[in-house]
């Protein structure tokens, strides 16, 4: 077995997203189930990316367009927690109960 240096995320020549193989059935490496749903059939015929080894990685009709677009430019945004901000309630300094 291989070991693939790691080198992070480095889009290479191909601007396809690049699949990690050990997530991957052998069926889906060879392209012939969904690497989303891992449904053989119908074969997907969607290459939604590719693996180091510059096989494609197919999705089918359902998977593909939840998949994100190879060519897309994705910006990185990041998503704050805009939930609204926590409601601080001030706790009743304890009532002077005192027998
Ligand atoms: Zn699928």
């Amino acid at each position: 077995m291989k070991s693939t240096p790691a080198r992070g995320m480095g889009m290479g020549r191909a601007d396809e997203p690049t699949f990690d193989p050990t997530t991957l059935t052998t069926a889906q490496r060879d392209g012939e189930a969904c690497a989303v749903c891992r449904k053989k059939w119908p074969r997907p015929r969607h290459r939604v990316g590719r693996l180091p080894d510059s096989s494609g990685v197919f999705a089918c009709d359902d998977c593909a367009p939840a998949l994100p677009a190879p060519r897309a430019k994705r910006a990185p945004r990041e998503t704050a927690t805009n939930a609204g901000a926590p409601a601080a309630r001030p706790v009743p300094a304890g009532a002077t109960v005192s027998g």
